[in-house]
């Protein structure tokens, strides 16, 4: 009996890898290929574990939200909206999808370390719950502009706590020479707390601090912490300010392959919460309200793409290449980060996985690669290849490069799939070109 490493995924009678009870082939066969599949209900789970979580360990109104970079279309703006969480944003055409979904703006954080002036008044517009802001230009600029609408801008100051998360140097934030934030060690954070102060049309609320991505160890956000509630009661002696928020931002790492570790997100929160009250009472204030910002662990392992192979190269004494129809247009994570993949042959499923090969896309690039010695059964032209946990940074990261369109995403929920985003056309490629 195989073992997957998603919990939604399964084989069924007919030696077929299925999710959410949903045979994969069968979807293959009606959707084209390539194929992104998603199990609704296990989304909605982890959302009601964090929500849950936060709730009990910190209190009504410490919430979660969404880090819709991971994934960001209409229809999961509607499941979080559902499900009670907020939501980031990265750029106004997040906030734009989020709005055309019917997502509530005001329970939306605006991010991003170079935000436009247009960027900034389109989202006050809509009544953007948070600016998180960056830097001391993005505060003057927000300070005007929420002047001239005549309105107060809720805000929190992104600062850069100087922790080290180790994980892959392309997603920590958090060091002190990281482009995001500003720094406490070099007094940056201060300074800008008190910029923040003085503006007539900026309330500051409280702090914001991420760390970095796909950490799996509990020990650097406790630091991260703990250093923020540190700042917070140094701001509060200094200058009388106390936070009402703290936002820790996101970064719970998720298990890809089946070497790395599980990571328990409500016994996370758990410690979090017991560190954090410690750590508050120490430093004589109030623990502020509790925000988080998982993108990767909402929706990572609930989503897996399938492919059709094309080929089967096998290169004496070198290399096997299995070749699909798909890659590093739809899913840039190994070319940017070497990350890891468990693959199956989904029509093959139950079968001896003892043919080791890479699995290559098809485009003009030796780099285009989803993963690298892996063993899988052999396959031929034709068969279906799954690859699993592809919910987290493949659509949202994925391009038209070598002119491939965009594949559908596939909902499936309570044991019906649904189509939530259709192919891109030839004629979707050629849309915006005089
Ligand atoms: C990317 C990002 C997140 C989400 O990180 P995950 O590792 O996907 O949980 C949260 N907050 C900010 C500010 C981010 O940039």
């Amino acid at each position: 009996m195989a073992e997957f490493i998603m919990e939604s995924c399964g084989v069924n009678e007919k030696g077929d890898l299925t999710i959410a009870g949903v045979d994969t082939v069968a979807l293959a066969k009606e959707y084209g290929t390539p194929l992104m599949v998603f199990d609704e209900n296990k989304i909605r789970s982890v959302c009601r574990v964090y929500k849950k979580a936060l709730e009990e360990n910190f209190g009504e109104g410490s919430i979660p939200c969404f880090a819709s970079k991971a994934l960001s279309f209409k229809g999961i703006y509607r499941i979080i909206a559902e499900e009670g969480l907020g939501s980031d944003a990265v750029s106004a055409g997040e906030i734009y999808t989020a709005k055309a979904a019917g997502f509530d703006i005001s329970k939306m954080v605006f991010h991003g370390n170079n935000k436009t002036d247009a960027d900034i008044r389109y989202a006050m517009e809509l009544g953007i719950g948070r600016f998180v802001v960056d830097g001391a230009e993005e505060l003057e600029a927000v300070n005007a502009i929420a002047a001239e609408l005549g309105i107060k801008q809720k805000i929190q100051l992104r600062i850069t706590p100087g922790i080290d998360p180790h994980t892959h140097k392309a997603i920590v934030t958090g060091s002190v020479d990281s482009k995001f934030g500003n720094a406490i060690k070099t007094g940056q954070a201060e300074k800008i707390t008190r910029l923040a102060l003085a503006k007539e049309n900026i309330e500051l609320m409280g702090f914001h601090c991420h760390i970095g991505s796909q950490i799996f160890e509990i020990d650097p956000f406790v630091e991260a912490a703990e250093v923020m509630i540190a700042f917070i009661a140094d701001i509060k002696n200094k200058t009388g300010f106390e936070a009402k928020e703290l936002n820790l931002g996101g970064g719970f790492g998720v298990r890809y392959v089946k070497e790395h570790p599980s990571f328990d997100y409500a016994g996370a929160i758990a410690t979090l919460a017991e560190k954090m009250k410690a750590s508050a009472k120490r430093c004589g204030i109030v623990l502020p309200r509790i925000m988080l910002e998982p993108g990767r662990s909402l929706v990572a392992d609930a989503g897996l793409t399938l492919y059709t192979v094309g080929s089967v190269k096998e290169i004496p004494d070198l290399k096997n290449y299995v070749s699909v129809d798909g890659g590093m247009a739809d899913n840039p994570r190994y070319a940017l980060y070497q990350s890891q993949y468990e693959i199956h042959v989904a029509n093959k499923a139950g079968e001896k996985e003892d043919y080791v090969c890479s699995v290559a896309g098809r485009c003009c690039e030796s780099g285009d690669l989803i993963a690298e010695n892996i063993k899988i059964c052999k396959p031929e032209r034709g068969d279906i290849l799954a690859v699993l946990v592809t919910g987290a940074y493949n659509y949202s990261m994925a391009s038209n490069y070598n002119r491939l369109t965009r594949p559908p995403i596939v909902m499936i929920k309570d044991g019906k799939p649904y189509l939530a985003i259709k192919r891109e056309t030839f004629e979707d490629l050629t849309r915006n070109e005089i």
